[in-house]
């Protein structure tokens, strides 16, 4: 008779499971209510093929460190989006694109112990909504080079582009502004 298999580790936090999923491939999740979950690794791969279609200006100003916004073409209206959009949300009519300044304030943050793949290497990190001066709505951005701890509502912040560009939202990130840790 084969001699039983080892039970793979039980672990009570996910981001054990995932350490131990490098290690051997399968691990059990205990969840608060005592259930145990097994989990599995095994190598999984696709290439997607995505058109950004309408968003096309967004990221390829992003690869000549530019940041595009959009603003709405009724002159009764001339809403600006700092998340750019194809079609005004306030009056429906189309909007233009234009650039946004690479500098802002932070509106608000959060800190994020867990991501998608392309940014798990880099968990902990800082997600930000920036304003920016004219623009009636916000963006969603990683900030980098600041601790948790060393944020606040209304910091500078300035953007930072990726040299290597990959057309992707990863392309772009920002940091504190000159001066703004200090107190
Ligand atoms: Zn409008």
């Amino acid at each position: 008779m084969m001699p039983p298999r080892p039970r793979p580790k039980s672990f009570e936090h996910f981001r054990d499971v995932q350490a131990e999923l490098e290690q051997s491939g399968a691990a059990l999740f205990k969840d608060a209510k005592g259930i145990e979950s097994l989990v599995v690794r095994f190598p999984y791969s696709v290439n997607y093929i995505h058109s950004y279609a309408e968003d096309t200006p967004f990221f390829l100003g992003l690869s000549e460190g530019r940041l595009r916004g959009s603003k709405c073409t009724s002159k009764d209206c001339e809403f600006v989006y700092a998340t750019p959009r194809g079609h005004c949300m306030v009056c429906g009519k189309p909007t233009a694109w234009f650039d946004l300044p690479t500098s802002g304030r932070v509106h608000a943050w959060t800190t994020c112990h867990f991501g998608s793949e392309a940014f798990l290497s880099e968990t902990p990190y800082n997600l930000a909504l920036v304003e920016f001066e004219g623009a009636g709505s916000l963006l969603l951005v990683r900030l980098k080079e600041c601790a948790e701890s060393d944020l606040y509502i209304g910091m500078p912040v300035e953007a930072r582009f990726d040299p290597n560009p990959k057309y992707s939202i990863t392309d772009v990130w920002f940091v504190p502004a000159e001066g703004a840790l200090t107190p």
